[in-house]
């Protein structure tokens, strides 16, 4: 795993230290000696990290991270405050300008290195994301991140497992403020919850006396349903092989016992902020998929993705010398449909009509929705004879299903034209073949309609 770590601070030994450290681990470092500077080094390369000094002359640490976090185009690179001063306050006014973590000077190695391997995870995971939502808003068919929905955690649900009962009940009234907050006592009941996967954090003490939380904390991160669930571990102060064990397995976070509340409620907010950017990030990729590719009134193949395909599958076709078919079908008098019942009945029995299709195409075959009433089908490995066979078939079919018009089980009957073109092995093309079945489908409409016309064979090149 490469990634690249921006180190800042104003301190010229300072840098060449982390610089030094951090080379011999393999990450790629760039550095910055102020604010200013930093807010550029950002902008332009995009790091995967930055490890920011807090007092630094002219813009401190904290404001070069507010800066940062209001920028929504670098707002998730992961931020570690980087501080000679081990102050509560100072920890929890750097959590609240937005850094993900922090490090006290003298920089513990261990610490840095497992801090940065976890964060660095977590950022290159979201880039991921990132990119395809990125592609798919180019395509011009993302919605927009609803970005209040992201930033109001209230009401979210925590789990808190812990068997110190007066340690739990200071956490659970403290995050009961902000949240839905459940406890458990006993850690043995955890994987059995029906509402495990429900849960936008899961707070596991390390310090259980009948059970190992790490132990359960892989548990959860092992479980389909649940690998997603930010997980935030109670350790004791002294027990750093349990705080690096658990970065080391990936878990999200930690917190120190005596838990600092103000830092819990900062912390806890973070790890649920993230979890739904990640989640919006993804659901909005998906939702853009489908609609990238399908019709939302059929959810037959859209015209865009047929093209794209058609082309592809002709290369391919051409290629191993296979046979390809294409059948373009159009409901004879639609229009009479909308002018006698209105449009939604039409809607009604375009949907049959794709039901229709569906039922009566093989799975190899590609049924798209080419246009208001039309309709095109890719028979891959079809002669023109089985195509000619399958064109007919479906025509049957709509001639003989009773079209729905309501649900009182008024039903009307509906034909449909249909034009068929078969790939010639020579010089043919997505766009020639489509043209040979719409004339087709022209044919057979002037031939009087409810038949089914081949298309010419391509003309040999040349002519
Ligand atoms: P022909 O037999 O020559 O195909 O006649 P037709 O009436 O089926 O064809 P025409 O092209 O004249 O009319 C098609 C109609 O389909 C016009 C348009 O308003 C309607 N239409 C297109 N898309 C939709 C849709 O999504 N829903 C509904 N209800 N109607 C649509
Ligand atoms: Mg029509
Ligand atoms: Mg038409």
């Amino acid at each position: 795993m490469t990634a690249q770590i921006l180190v800042v601070d104003d301190v010229p030994a300072n840098v060449k230290l982390l610089e030094a450290k951090l080379s011999n681990e393999y990450y790629d470092v760039i550095t910055a000696k102020d604010g200013f500077e930093a807010l550029k080094q950002v902008k332009e390369h995009k790091p995967d990290l930055i490890l920011l000094d807090v007092m630094m002359p002219g813009m401190d640490g904290f404001e070069v991270c507010q800066k940062l976090k209001e920028d929504g185009e670098v707002s998730h690179i992961p931020v570690v405050m980087v501080t000679a001063l081990s102050e509560k306050a100072d920890r929890l006014k750097g959590l609240e300008a937005g850094a993900d973590d922090f490090l006290t000077k003298p920089i513990n190695d261990m610490a840095l290195f497992a801090r940065v391997k976890s964060l660095v995870r977590i950022k290159q995971l979201m880039d991921e994301v990132r990119l395809r939502d990125k592609t798919s808003f180019e395509m011009g068919i993302s919605p927009e991140i609803n970005s209040t929905f992201l930033s109001d955690v209230s009401g979210s649900k925590v789990l808190l497992i812990d068997d110190d009962e007066v340690q739990a009940k200071q956490i659970v009234a403290r995050l009961s403020e902000v949240y839905k907050v459940q406890c458990l006592h006993e850690p043995e009941n955890v994987m059995t919850l029906p509402d495990l996967a429900d849960y936008d954090v899961i707070l596991i003490s390390t310090l259980l006396s009948g059970a190992d939380g790490l132990r359960l904390a892989s548990q959860i991160k092992s479980q389909e349903e649940t690998r997603n669930i930010p997980l935030l571990v109670l350790v004791d102060e002294d027990d750093t092989k349990v705080m690096y064990k658990a970065l080391e397995m990936g878990i999200n976070d930690y917190l120190i016992v005596p838990v600092d509340k103000n830092e819990m409620m900062a912390r806890v907010r973070s790890q649920i902020r993230r979890k739904r950017y990640q989640e919006a990030l993804k659901s909005t990729y998906q939702k853009s998929i489908s609609m990238a590719i399908t019709d939302a009134l059929t959810g037959l193949y859209n015209r865009h993705y047929l093209n794209t395909h058609l082309g592809n599958m002709v290369k391919q076709s051409l290629k191993n010398g296979k046979h390809l078919a294409l059948m373009m079908m159009d409901m004879d008098h639609f229009k009479a449909v909308n002018d006698t019942y209105g449009h939604d009945v039409g809607d009604l029995v375009l949907k049959q009509l794709a039901n229709i299709i569906i039922q009566g195409s093989r799975s190899a075959e590609l049924a798209s929705r080419f246009g208001g009433e039309e309709f095109v089908i890719l028979m891959p490995e079809t002669n023109p004879q089985s195509a000619l066979a399958a064109a007919q078939r479906m025509r049957e079919v709509v001639e003989t299903t009773p079209f729905k018009i309501n649900d009182k089980g008024d039903v009307i009957n509906k034909t449909v034209s249909i034009g068929i073109a078969s790939l010639h092995p020579d010089g043919d093309s997505g766009e020639s073949l489509l043209k040979r079945a719409d004339e087709a489908l022209y044919e057979a409409k002037n031939g009087g309609r409810n038949q089914v016309k081949v298309g010419a064979v391509m003309a040999p090149k040349g002519w």
